[in-house]
């Protein structure tokens, strides 16, 4: 069995799976610092999620009108609803306007105000003055391609640096020894050939898990590798229980209209005609965050003001808005729009739906992007040679619910972070240690068993089982009794992964072999999350239980972490941070959020 295959050895001081914006980010990082670095990704860079990103990226530059990092941190630290780690969330906001000079100076052509500052959009949650508002002008855009500029930029600039690319690698499992990483091991898709990477730091930028859901805005590829290769690794998720749902996916195909498009005076209405949000949210309106904006349309829908032959969908308008600024400032879901929905939206509103968006959970970290773990009664044990960034990790500045443009902030602030720490941790001069015997093993058993499986399930059917499961049961409302239900459903699903079927024996170009990997990442995923979401007694953020409305900071103002083993999911928790960085800001103490 495994010792059929040939493994190609390969040997470098980093590698870094993945290369989005926070892999990208953190290849050039370790690169920088002189360390030997090697970048693994299964899809061609430019085409990862984050080129779809439409809408922008916060910092408090302050170009359209007053602004500061320390309201930046505080409508952050709301809009997680305390349960973001203060001290993370103090760097991210005061490295962001750096961390978007930097890309400006990288090439990426930001739109321009008329005196040629970087434009900056109103965005869901973003206020002045400490919460009290009115609403700051915060993301910086492109106008609605903001990813994609940012994408190409940085894939250009990294191409300066002395970095190597194994590009259409998909990562099969870290090489772990007695708790520290020590590698990982990879397959060429394109020649079938195996390959060993031995390295003293493995940095996981591997993105989100949203294809677990079967409406999402997120990219066929968005499976969530990292975090099912961190679960086989022993290692525990955190916060998994949080889930962004977008307000305005487009009805029926998912695609994203960004909240940019409500920030340029876009508004919501139900069957009445009704601007609905003025209720829900009156001081913020549509610009409300995410979690309450998804809420409410859920609640109009719910109660029978929902649009369209079944009710259920809400309108978007942009139809007021002048189309000399929607070509220039939204030209992208103009487009978006007529393609996916029929819609002329300089007259005609846009069919939309909460729709599955962001992970805020996932492999948790320190702010220098350090995995972490709860050992011998310590949450913060740095896990030695194990880094995460990006979507995949849960630092945690999003809490129980990011804010929009707050994503692609994290990707270029803790991939630089995690470069700095690279550079300090990493012994430049050590001799290479020999990897433990066997190292290969896990990961060609299970590929080798994926491939000759022979059951009676296709990996496509299950797939939809466990994305229907998620939809149904795990969405924007849970109950005891959806979740309970939901429980047993998604263990089911699990098991039939013993069943799996796989037709294509081969090692070129199987894509059936790829997606029953994807689908063995992600259904541990889906596992945790609902279990996670079912232990929460409370309200918070993302997380709304109907049977526990309220959020209760005394039982539950702390991160879940979870781990699993053979279909069995084990909990604990890690303290939220509590504490700032430095003195420039006090800890911002809980309150109720109203927008
Ligand atoms: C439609 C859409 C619009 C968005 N708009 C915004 C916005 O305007 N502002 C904002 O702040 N956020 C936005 N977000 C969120 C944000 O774009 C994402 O959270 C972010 O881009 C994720 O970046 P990442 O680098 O972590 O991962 P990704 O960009 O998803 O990249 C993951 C990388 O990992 C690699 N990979 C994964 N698994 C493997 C494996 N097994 N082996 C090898 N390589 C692997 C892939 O090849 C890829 O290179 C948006 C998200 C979506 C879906």
């Amino acid at each position: 069995m495994a010792e059929a295959y040939k493994i190609i050895d390969h040997d470098y001081d980093v590698v870094v799976v993945g290369a989005g914006g926070a892999g990208l980010r953190a290849t050039m990082g370790a690169a920088e610092q002189g360390l030997k670095t090697a970048n693994i990704t299964k899809v061609f860079p430019t085409r990862s999620h984050t080129v779809a990103a439409q809408g922008g990226i916060a910092a408090s530059l302050g170009n359209m009108g007053p602004d500061h990092w320390t309201w930046h941190m505080y409508d952050t630290v709301k809009g997680s609803d305390w349960l973001g780690d203060q001290d993370a969330i103090e760097y991210l906001c005061r490295e962001a306007p750096a961390a978007v000079y930097e890309l400006e100076h990288a090439g990426v052509p930001f739109s321009r105000t008329n005196e040629g500052k970087i434009y900056q959009r109103p965005f869901g949650g973003m206020m002045q003055n400490m919460g009290e508002g009115p609403p700051a002008q915060r993301t910086c855009a492109a106008a609605d391609r903001t990813g994609h500029a940012m994408l190409h930029a940085l894939y250009q600039q990294s191409l300066k640096y002395d970095a190597d690319f194994f590009i259409e690698y998909f990562a099969l499992d870290l090489i772990m020894e007695g708790g520290e990483c020590r590698g990982v091991m990879a397959l060429c898709m394109e020649d079938g050939t195996i390959h060993r990477f031995r390295a003293q730091a493995v940095v996981l930028a591997t993105g989100g898990y949203g294809r677990t859901y079967f409406s999402a805005t997120s990219a066929h590829t968005c499976t969530g590798d990292g975090g099912g290769m961190v679960l086989r690794a022993g290692l525990a998720l955190q916060d998994m229980e949080f889930v962004q749902f977008h307000p305005t996916g487009i009805y029926g195909a998912g695609v994203l209209i960004t909240e940019g498009a409500r920030g340029e005076g876009g508004y919501l209405t139900n069957s009445e005609g009704e601007r609905f949000m003025e209720r829900y949210a009156p001081s913020a309106k549509d610009l409300a965050s995410r979690d309450v904006v998804s809420r409410s349309m859920a609640m109009e829908i719910r109660e029978g003001r929902g649009v369209g032959k079944d009710k259920d969908h809400i309108y978007l308008h942009l139809d007021h808005i002048d189309p000399k600024i929607l070509a220039e400032r939204l030209p992208g879901i103009t487009e978006t729009g007529k393609v996916f929905a029929g819609v002329d939206l300089t007259r005609q509103p846009l069919p939309v739906v909460p729709t599955v968006h962001y992970n805020m959970g996932g492999i948790p970290t320190n702010y220098h992007g350090e995995v972490v773990t709860l050992k011998d009664g310590n949450p913060d044990t740095v896990v030695p040679g194990l880094f995460a960034v990006g979507e995949a990790a849960c630092v945690s500045v999003h809490g129980a619910n990011r804010l929009g443009s707050n994503s692609l902030i994290d990707l270029v602030v803790f991939g630089r972070a995690a470069g700095h720490r690279l550079g300090e941790v990493i012994d430049r001069a050590a001799k290479p240690r020999p990897l433990p015997k066997g190292s290969e093993e896990m990961a060609l058993a299970r590929l080798d068993r994926y491939r000759h499986a022979k059951g009676g399930s296709p990996t496509a059917e299950v797939r939809l089982d466990m994305q229907r499961t998620m939809q149904a049961d795990c969405a924007v409302f849970r109950t005891e009794k959806t979740l309970a239900e939901g429980m047993t459903k998604i263990d089911e699903v699990y098991q039939r992964l013993g069943d799996i079927e796989v037709t294509d024996r081969s090692l070129i170009w199987n894509t059936d072999l790829i997606e029953t990997l994807e689908l063995d990442n992600m259904l541990p995923q889906a596992v945790v999350t609902m279990h996670s979401a079912a232990n929460r007694k409370e309200s918070r953020g993302a997380h709304m239980h109907e049977d526990y409305p309220e959020r209760n900071d005394a039982e539950w103002m702390k991160h879940t972490i979870t781990w699993f083993d053979q279909g069995k999911v084990r909990i604990d928790y890690r303290p939220v941070h509590d504490y700032t960085l430095t003195d420039d800001i006090a800890y911002i103490k809980p309150k109720a959020r109203v927008y």
